[in-house]
């Protein structure tokens, strides 16, 4: 293995995800796959001696941001994180004044994980003028156990199947601005 390559950590404990949750207000793939980004990045920071000044960068703007925040400890209250309106939801952390950074982002299966359960909501959204009350009822079980165990993969599986870790060159221009940093 090579020693200079970032390397990913293993799936964060369960009371993060419970607490993302509470502070998010609902359960979805893209929080959870929040904690996932922020919790692998923060991870190689802290296996190098910690950091007590970190910048973020995230794009786009989805669910994850809240989990992002509540793993890495940058908040865009702070000013240590910015949150971007496009781009391949990758999270760029770094210390502050540093010229490169850890970008992890999401792989295809996450993101076609998180992709099959907007696709079922949406169906559901649809279909739902023409369901009875029981009809409802039954497709929003069915929709709730599907999200249970999309979530429990989405929790558990290997950093190596969710999420793609490399190192970045700072760029100046989406990083947030330092002076307004209290990192
Ligand atoms: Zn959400």
């Amino acid at each position: 293995m090579n020693s200079d390559s970032p390397q990913a950590a293993g799936p964060p404990p369960f009371e993060i995800f419970e607490a993302v949750y509470r502070r998010h207000g609902h359960r979805c793939p893209m929080s959870t796959l929040g904690v996932r980004l922020g919790y692998a990045a923060r991870q190689l920071f802290q296996s190098q001696g910690g950091s007590p000044g970190l910048l973020a960068f995230f794009s786009p703007r989805t669910c994850a941001v809240d989990g992002i925040e509540l793993t890495t400890g940058c908040s865009r209250e702070a000013g240590t994180l910015v949150v971007g309106s496009a781009g391949h939801h990758a999270l760029t952390l770094g210390e502050k004044d540093a010229e490169t950074a850890i970008e992890v982002s999401l792989s295809a299966k996450a993101l076609a994980m998180a992709g099959e359960y907007r696709q079922l909501s949406q169906a559901l959204v649809q279909a739902r003028p023409g369901l009875c009350e029981d009809e409802l009822a039954a497709r929003e079980k069915e929709r709730e156990a599907f999200l249970d165990r999309l979530l429990e993969r989405l929790r558990t599986l290997d950093d190596e199947e969710l999420l793609n870790l490399k190192d970045v060159q700072v760029d100046p221009a989406l990083w947030p601005p330092r002076e307004d940093c209290h990192a």
